[in-house]
């Protein structure tokens, strides 16, 4: 079966698929229709925070499908409960709101921000400031947060009450937020789809400062970033900040759907009966596989990502072909002398599978990726890149 015509053929084209099939996999290594192995420097994007069928990952979703597979938000789940709990726990933020993407966090985030700003000061403090180079996602809100024309073109009118501030710019960013009466910043503290470029501390500092004196209301959009992904559970973390909601996805389920908005003290019931809902939301399988993911993410396995980090960044700076090497984490952009579709294309030929951002290789790999391995594609990455 030629699997590629026939997606070609049926399956809507918003995609440029490399001219690849998966067909299974193990941790983090995938293998194609011909069995030839690669390693996975890109994780699904992010999300499959223990690799392909992890052990213990399987084994939780598995006892949750035998059990009930889906329940509607009328009623309790254990794996729901436990999960918001365990967030909670490790962020100290107050209560969460379950939904499916990346997309539908930042919307629930946005919601709550544009509630809390109504009632606090009254209409026309809706506006949400977000940065320049940003990316929150594909609907019609969360594309017009996202601070890139290239995407907003094609699908005008946008959700109205948007600004995008120049990212770094602390007095530009104020300006902005009080000329428009902000409810809202939200920021990614490592701009991600924007070519992994981190915020400077400074600048995100000060602004989580104003953002308190002024009550208006910090949302971090930790999609990408969350999770472990940074050295950090949350990369806000690494920045000393506390922000009044967090949105996240991605690697949260560690291969299946869902999304979360942590609120914090301030927001944590600003979203009442009736305010929001989502009917997969909170789905038992996907938290119960979250939950195995969560419990993970320890001081032991966050040491062994930024070891990891370190070891790529040290192993890339520097490298004949290299520009230079930015991000945080296990979440890495190198930019490249040669066009980085192409140096992918050579990873790719040589069993490797890293991702672009922008004009950017991007490495993702799962956050318990075997040294050995993380080895081995870099050796493959700075030959492509020479
Ligand atoms: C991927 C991403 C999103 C969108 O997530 P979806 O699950 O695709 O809706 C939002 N924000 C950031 C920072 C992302 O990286």
């Amino acid at each position: 079966m030629d699997i590629k015509a026939i997606d070609n053929e049926y399956v809507a084209h918003t995609y440029g698929r490399f001219p690849l099939e998966i067909v299974s996999g193990k941790g983090s290594l995938v293998y194609d229709e011909q069995g030839k192995e690669y390693i996975d420097m890109g994780s699904g994007i992010g999300v499959t925070a223990f690799g392909i069928a992890d052990d213990a990952w399987v084994a939780a979703v598995t006892a949750q499908l035998g059990k009930v597979q889906h329940m509607s938000n009328l009623y309790y789940t254990e794996p729901c409960a436990l999960l918001a709990r365990a967030l909670c726990k490790k962020t100290g933020l107050k209560k969460v709101f379950f939904g499916n993407s990346g997309a539908e966090a930042n919307e629930c985030a946005i919601k709550a921000a544009r509630k809390y700003a109504a009632e606090r000061k009254g209409p026309g403090h809706h506006t949400i400031v977000t940065l320049k180079n940003s990316f929150h996602g594909r609907t019609l809100t969360t594309l017009a947060a996202t601070g890139q024309a290239k995407f907003h073109e094609l699908f005008q009118p946008l959700t109205p009450g948007f600004v995008h501030a120049e990212a770094n710019d602390l007095a530009g960013t104020i300006a902005l937020a009080q000329a428009h009466k902000a409810a809202a910043v939200m920021i990614e503290c490592v701009q991600g789809e924007g070519g992994v470029i981190p915020l400077e501390k400074d600048y995100v500092q000060g602004l989580a400062a104003f953002c308190a004196a002024e009550d208006i209301l910090l949302i971090v959009d930790e999609v990408q970033t969350g999770n472990g992904r940074t050295g950090a559970f949350y990369s806000y973390m690494n920045y000393g900040v506390e922000p009044d909601i967090v949105s996240t996805a991605k690697g949260l389920g560690g291969g299946l759907p869902l999304g979360a908005a942590l609120f914090g003290a301030k927001t944590q019931d600003v979203l009442g009966k009736g305010d929001h809902g989502s009917t997969f939301g909170g789905n038992p399988v996907s938290c119960a596989g979250a939950l195995s993911v969560v419990s993970r993410i320890d001081e032991a396995l966050l040491t062994e990502v930024r070891a990891k980090s370190d070891y790529i960044f040290s192993a890339l700076a520097g490298a004949a072909g290299v520009e230079s090497v930015s991000g945080m984490g296990l979440m890495i952009g190198i930019k490249t002398v040669k066009p980085a579709a192409d140096v992918v294309k050579t990873c790719m030929e040589n069993g490797v599978l890293p991702l672009t951002a922008k004009d950017k290789v991007r490495l993702l790999p799962a956050l318990n990726i075997p040294m050995a391995l993380v080895e081995r594609a870099v050796g493959v990455i700075k030959d492509a890149c020479r």
